[in-house]
């Protein structure tokens, strides 16, 4: 096999220049080639958890000098790591899975180490939110990655409401003892026929894909305690685009209904903006019921 540092060689590997390198998300085989010999090149890594983080490198059969960079000391850790970019070390940093910056730790460093003038190299590799969306199918073309939801009901409610009529599919990520509860929310905030995706514990060996419906989603993982175990990512289908712009023609159906039949306002506001006749028409019975 060809050596790693000739496969990687299609992009310069500064000094003095911080990597930001995604590791597997359960496989350990998951990781790049290109991860590898970032993680065998540089002088220091950056991790979020160094127990966890040394004993991946050590089935790769590296060792570094490792330094801790979590939620709770990130800008502290940060400057740190900035005066051995100073010295002219190549630091990587990685998070305990996935890639850094989604749903993790790594944003504040990767500010602090550009605003101190050092250069920032995004190393590609495995994310729950990508390999979930690989495997969803056609509906989430477009979508929006929301992470967590507020763990607390109320905030939570709130959350969803905002978005119930956002016209993308929506990605979260869940923890194993509030998914039943998360799914429930969602069915209550977003109605039950929507589709859902539950992805459970990819690239691990009880890894399963689940595509339904929000109404059936708590009833398909209380069915078996088994489904209710592990890592979550949900995809939710994203609100029709008739909901969604239920009320966008109003102001043009106003001035119709001033002149025309509710039928006629319908008809010349579908053709004038490529809007559903059907919906326009309900629309406009609706406006035309609260002139009475
Ligand atoms: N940075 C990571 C990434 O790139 O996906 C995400 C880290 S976040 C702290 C952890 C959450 O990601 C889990 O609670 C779960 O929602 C999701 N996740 C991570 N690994 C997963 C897997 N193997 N299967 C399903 N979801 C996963």
């Amino acid at each position: 096999m060809t050596p790693l540092s000739e496969l990687a060689q299609g992009q310069q590997y500064p000094a003095a220049a911080l990597y930001v390198v995604a590791t597997p998300i359960g496989n350990i085989a998951d990781v790049t080639l290109r991860a590898l010999h970032v993680l065998g090149l540089v002088d220091r890594i950056a991790a979020e958890d160094t127990r966890n983080t040394g004993q991946l490198l050590a089935r790769y059969g590296i060792s570094k000098p490792l330094v801790a960079v979590h939620q709770h000391n990130e800008r502290a850790a940060a400057l740190r790591l900035i005066e051995h970019l100073q010295a002219g070390e190549r630091v990587a940093y990685v998070s305990d899975a996935g890639t850094p910056g989604i749903s993790d730790p790594g944003a504040k460093l990767v500010d602090a180490v550009r605003e101190a003038g050092f250069p920032v190299i995004p190393l590609p590799g495995a994310s729950a939110l990508a390999t979930a969306l690989s495997a969803a199918g056609d509906w989430v073309a477009t979508f929006s990655f929301l992470g967590f939801l507020p763990p607390k009901a109320k905030a939570r409610a709130a959350a969803l409401q905002a978005l119930a009529n956002h016209p993308h599919a929506m990605v979260f990520y869940e923890a194993p003892h509030r998914i039943v509860e998360t799914v429930q929310a969602l069915a209550d905030a977003f109605g039950g026929e929507r589709k859902l995706l539950i992805a459970r514990e990819l690239t691990k060996l009880h890894e399963a894909l689940h595509r339904g419906t929000l109404a059936e989603g708590p009833t398909w993982l209380e069915a078996d305690p088994n489904r209710q175990r592990g890592e979550f990512v949900l995809v939710v289908e994203g609100a029709q685009p008739e909901a969604a712009g239920e009320h966008d023609h109003d102001a043009l159906l106003g001035i119709l209904l001033e002149e025309l039949t509710v039928s006629s306002a319908a008809k010349i506001a579908a053709t004038l903006t490529g809007a559903s006749r059907n919906a326009l028409y309900t629309r406009a019975l609706a406006l035309k019921k609260d002139e009475e």
